[in-house]
């Protein structure tokens, strides 16, 4: 069994031992030399040019991803060679244009915030003077990290992006503010064949629109909350025939509802924990489910798990230039290193602390991850 993965990125690093482990033989295709997943990457090219990515496909036995900027028409051009793309076209569309994913969650009736298509400034104008005086537009295409996310008081502040036309047609994503306790991520896997699973809801910490910690499960959450988010989850994998792993960000409200954010249909950074926190990781699950193979367990095997990002700090020295400090303190934290350059800032790396008691795990992940950010 072949699967190729297109993206050199860490979530195709992490990729590989799930592969090594399950005999499944990996190729990716990477943008770059010496990427994330080199190790894998027995391929250089560009994603966006039909023959490279043709050739690519012909060799393995599905086409998967570790980021949804294929364009459209590539990907058509795969199914249409023959070559299983998994997710495919029409569920990735969701997760390449907000717009369009804002559109079809409303359609599925499921608990979106207020949102509206703005074309003009005046248009935004009209939507922040109807929402209490602020809102959030968005590039519906190409934002991630919090780039093409912005709070505005008024639409001047995002004339600028209406004049870009990124795709689509100038028309920006406007939403209402949304007054959330905290954020949650829910993440599922689906296999073509339909089956479904869904690991615990998670609390997902986000510092400068970049996701810092992650504390599985999402704590105050079994129960109704737990039901709810899976629910969703559930109903956005089959509504949209996503195959593979999806992370559906999430709102809860200050007024208890649970409203979607956003989608990604790939391993995502809220399901790293998995790794050493579940039966089955996000990445063995997501080529598990891309091949249709029966998926496995989401039971925790601790109590809690906390993730931390190693993000690059003002320091510009490799991660294993600290390991003699870092990992002599924290004997039970697991460090997963993507061996990338540690520019301020970039995700090069994450920890992940599990056990019994909330606060004594969090205090681990995070004094481990603060060894490398000095
Ligand atoms: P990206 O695609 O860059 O991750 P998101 O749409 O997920 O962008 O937004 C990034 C962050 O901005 C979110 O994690 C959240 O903290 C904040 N945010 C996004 N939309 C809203 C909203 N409607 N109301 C309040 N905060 C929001």
């Amino acid at each position: 069994m072949r699967v190729g993965v297109i993206g050199g990125g860490q979530l195709a690093r992490m990729m590989i031992p799930a592969a090594i482990e399950l005999g499944v033989e990996l190729r990716v295709l990477a943008e770059a030399e010496g990427m994330s997943a080199a190790l894998a990457a027995d391929r250089v090219g560009d994603y966006t040019d039909v023959e490279t990515v043709l050739a690519f496909g012909r060799d393995v036995d599905v086409v998967t991803f570790d980021h949804e900027h294929v364009p459209q028409h590539v990907l058509r051009a795969l199914v249409d060679a023959g070559v299983p793309v998994h997710p495919g076209p029409d569920a990735l569309r969701f997760a390449q244009d907000k717009l369009l994913m804002r559109e079809r969650l409303s359609e599925l009736g499921l608990p979106v915030p207020d949102w509206a298509r703005v074309e003009t400034v005046a248009e935004l104008d009209d939507f922040i003077a109807d929402h209490g005086g602020e809102a959030v537009v968005k590039t519906p295409r190409g934002g991630y990290d919090g780039k093409g996310v912005r709070v505005v008081r008024s639409g001047a502040e995002a004339a600028e992006w209406f004049a870009v036309g990124d795709g689509g047609g100038g028309a920006l994503l406007v939403e209402e503010l949304v007054d959330f306790r905290r954020e949650l991520a829910q993440l599922v896997a689906r296999r073509p064949s339909g089956e479904i699973v869904a690991w615990p809801v998670v609390e997902t910490v986000q510092v400068g629109g970049v996701c810092s910690e992650v504390i599985a499960p999402a704590p105050r959450s079994p129960g109704r909350l737990a039901d709810v988010a899976a629910d969703v989850a559930i109903t956005i994998a089959e509504g949209l025939g996503v195959t593979g792993v999806l992370a559906v960000e999430l709102f809860e409200t200050t007024d208890d509802r649970v409203l979607v954010n956003e989608l990604a249909m790939r391993p995502h950074n809220s399901g790293h924990w998995t790794m050493d926190g579940s039966t089955t990781s996000q990445f063995e699950q997501h080529l598990r489910a891309v091949l249709d193979l029966p998926l496995g367990g989401t039971g925790c095997h601790e109590r809690w798990s906390v993730m931390v990002n190693v993000l690059g700090g003002p320091v510009s020295d490799a991660l294993t230039d600290r390991y003699p400090e870092a990992l002599v303190g924290h004997p039970t934290v697991k460090l997963h290193n993507y061996g990338k350059a540690p520019r301020p800032g970039r995700k090069v790396g994450h920890v992940t602390a599990t056990g019994d008691d909330l606060d004594e795990v969090a205090y681990e992940a995070r004094a481990a991850a603060a060894v490398f950010q000095d």
